[in-house]
């Protein structure tokens, strides 16, 4: 499936491309797609007045932009919440479901299934869920790929990219797990991360797409 403009919106957004300059490798990591299709797609969404581009420092979300993925973030985590909590998917098989119904999700809906819900504050995968017409602030955090080796971190969010919760489910890592970095290869080679029962090797764009806390 090719990612449309609102993938690309939504994912500068999960980035923190709301309050900073997110780079295209982030996006090319994040989507899974070739360097020219994000160069080709970000000139499109300033065109259109929804992302401010820097050339060899990144691209930044405008307000409209800010405000128009938040929209949809919304929608799309309330329905990943309905989904798991109600449905009983799985983290890795909510995303495509809960994209088609954010497109179909008025605004009553979406406050009525808030409510219906409890309005939760987190979706599955970590993400926070904003109320109506505001704009997201996510907690800033590093990725897994930023510490040094000997960190102790907690798994704190996941992109909501359908290849890598299959990766995650795979390797059986899960959010609030908490790890020790014992390894990073060279070259952005796997990153090694262990505790009392698992040790897992994830790959580097995998890594550079989890969000983590560190653990004193
Ligand atoms: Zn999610």
């Amino acid at each position: 499936m090719t990612p449309n403009r609102e993938d690309y919106l939504k994912l500068i957004l999960e980035l923190g491309g709301d309050q900073a300059k997110i780079s295209n490798k982030q996006i090319v990591a994040g989507l899974g797609v070739s360097a020219a299709s994000v160069s080709e797609m970000i000139s499109k969404l300033e065109k259109e007045q929804l992302v401010k581009h820097t050339p060899y420092q990144g691209v930044q979300l405008t307000n409209a932009g800010a405000q128009k993925a938040s929209d949809l973030m919304r929608r799309h985590r309330l329905w990943e919440v309905f989904l798991v909590e109600h449905l009983h998917y799985s983290w890795n098989d909510v995303h495509d479901d809960a994209e088609v119904l954010e497109h179909v999700t008025s605004d009553e809906l979406a406050n009525k299934l808030e409510a219906y819900l409890g309005f939760p504050e987190f979706c599955p995968h970590g993400g926070k869920i904003p109320a109506q017409s505001a704009i997201i602030n996510e907690q800033k955090r590093q990725t897994l790929s930023d510490y040094p080796i000997g960190s102790k971190i907690k798994i704190a969010r996941v992109l909501d990219e359908k290849e890598l919760l299959d990766y995650l489910v795979s390797l059986n890592l899960n959010l609030q797990e908490v790890y020790t970095i014992t390894a990073i290869a060279d070259y952005e080679g796997p990153i090694t991360i262990q505790n009392e029962s698992k040790q897992i090797a994830v790959s580097f764009k995998a890594a550079s797409t989890i969000f983590v806390d560190l653990v004193e």
